[in-house]
């Protein structure tokens, strides 16, 4: 009756994994991609983004290996040759998803899909021939797009997927929003050496982290010579030969730069997929409501990763297509968890975040204690750096359990992905007093912290 058992639309983090699986198991699997394998993550988010962290941070070690004796010639960088060298190695990442699908036994069909029925998926294929494929179930995991400004000038800023591509790095760049992308990309042109301003219309950036770490990364990106604007809005830009001017709170303020990178939000990619008409409940932003098993208002169309608007992260899109695929066909019906998963924002210093933050834990439990640590890294008692390393715990008094985990400081995302495990498995304070640290690090401060910063 059907052609497939799963016909997955979108090769991204969440629609490679379930497909991949699915056919594992051997299930007849379609897996629809229209732009490349491996979807944002691979080619316009963590990977190349994270390439790109990798090679800002290069400025700040240069300068702090003259503590240590090094004489460093002048350091110069080729913006062309960092992108060529992105552009090789997600290539290769692309024919690694390829070649596993297809050992998987998955049919990889490139082309743009739009649903046309409850089992029917149309596709406008890449070497322009049209194909419809029948399915007994549809999985919708098409992700996001990055949101672009409606403002007179909207169209002369660039989105998180252009920068990937630019021709030349900005001189000059302001960075218009308050999220985790856009302090990354504020903090990686800063290191590579343009100028930045990071303009948003917020109190303060990096809404839902803890406050102490939005405060303290605000501070460490202000020494990086990053000129932050809070409470500030962006109402018009306009081109002046080549430069970008941006203007701000009715013409208080004028920036001008190369560029304007706009990273206001994601929203899902559901627009000409034809399931409104379908009768596939969306919500006001457009992401597919499903129920706790990924099934859409329309029994045999489901949805996983972005589309569905949760936690917008590759590991969350990852851990619901194995959830998912347990569910439909194993038989064996798998909750996702969304609590205690950690986070990371690769800003310079990176911050990382597992629990919860003090607000939360206090408008969540009765009687919570703080424990803080902040202090000068050992090896920047050398290189002469400033930076500085800031880490809490959150804990509840009244069971003792260690509720939220939280760094600013080098190597954070790698300390609190480990201490996620302790969290995990409800760990208390007391064990994570009795855990032996490893020295000398930064990250045995999390096992030293003795004394609570206040009581509630
Ligand atoms: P996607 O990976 O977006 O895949 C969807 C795929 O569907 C795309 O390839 C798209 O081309 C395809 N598609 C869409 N419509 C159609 C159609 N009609 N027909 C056929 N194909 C279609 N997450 C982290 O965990 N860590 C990070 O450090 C991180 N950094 C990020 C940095 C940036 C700049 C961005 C933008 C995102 C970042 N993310 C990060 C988020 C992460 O990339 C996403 O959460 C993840 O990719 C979601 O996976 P997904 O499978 O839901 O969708």
């Amino acid at each position: 009756m059907y052609d497939y058992d799963l016909v997955v639309i979108g090769a991204g983090s969440g629609g490679v994994r379930a497909g991949r699986l699915a056919a594992g198991r051997g299930l007849r699997v379609a897996v629809i991609e229209g732009r490349h394998l491996g979807g944002t993550c691979v080619n316009v988010g963590c990977v190349p983004k994270k390439l790109m962290v990798y090679a800002s941070h290069f400025s700040d070690d240069f300068r702090d290996a003259t503590g240590f004796g090094w004489t460093v010639p002048t350091a110069a960088f080729e913006w062309n040759e960092l992108i060529a060298a992105k552009d090789a190695e997600i290539t290769r990442l692309n024919g690694i998803y390829r070649r596993l699908l297809h050992g998987a036994g998955a049919e990889v069909v490139d082309g743009w899909a739009s649903v046309t029925g409850p089992h029917a998926v149309e596709v406008r294929c890449a070497d322009g021939s049209e194909r419809t494929l029948k399915g007994e179930r549809i999985l919708v995991a098409v992700g996001g797009a990055p949101v672009r400004p409606d403002i007179p000038g909207g169209e002369l800023a660039l989105v998180s997927d252009d920068v990937f591509t630019l021709p030349s790095r900005p001189k000059r760049l302001v960075v218009v929003g308050g999220g985790y992308i856009s302090v990354e990309f504020a903090c990686i042109f800063a290191g590579l050496g343009t100028q930045v301003d990071l303009v948003y219309r917020g109190a303060h950036f990096l809404r839902g982290f803890d406050d102490d770490l939005r405060h303290f990364v605000a501070d460490e990106m202000r020494k990086k010579g990053i000129s932050l604007h809070f409470n500030a809005r962006v109402e018009c830009i306009e081109s002046e030969g080549t430069d970008r001017v941006c203007t701000l709170n009715g013409g208080e303020t004028l920036l001008t730069a190369d560029a304007v990178l706009y990273a206001i939000g994601r929203r899902p990619a559901t627009s000409g997929l034809g399931l409104e008409a379908l009768g596939v409940d969306l919500d006001e932003k457009g992401a597919v409501k499903v129920h706790t098993h990924f099934q859409s208002s329309v029994p045999s169309i489901f949805a996983l990763g972005d589309v569905t608007d949760r936690l917008n992260l590759t590991p969350v899109a990852l851990a619901e297509a194995v959830a998912f695929v347990r569910t439909w066909f194993d038989g064996h019906p798998t909750n996702m968890k969304y609590e205690n998963v950690p986070t990371a924002v690769f800003t310079q210093p990176p911050l990382a975040t597992v629990g919860l933050t003090e607000a939360q834990a206090r408008s969540q439990h009765d009687d919570i204690e703080v424990y803080t640590s902040e202090f000068r890294p050992m090896k920047h008692a050398l290189s002469g750096s400033d930076e500085r390393t800031f880490m809490k715990l959150v804990v509840d008094r009244t069971t003792d359990r260690v509720l939220g985990v939280h760094m600013c400081g080098a190597d954070a995302p790698e300390i609190v992905q480990g201490l996620a495990v302790a969290l995990q498995c409800g760990a208390t304070k007391a064990q994570f007093d009795a855990t032996i640290g490893i020295h000398p690090t930064a990250a045995e401060e999390f096992v030293t912290m003795r004394e609570p910063r206040g009581r509630s």
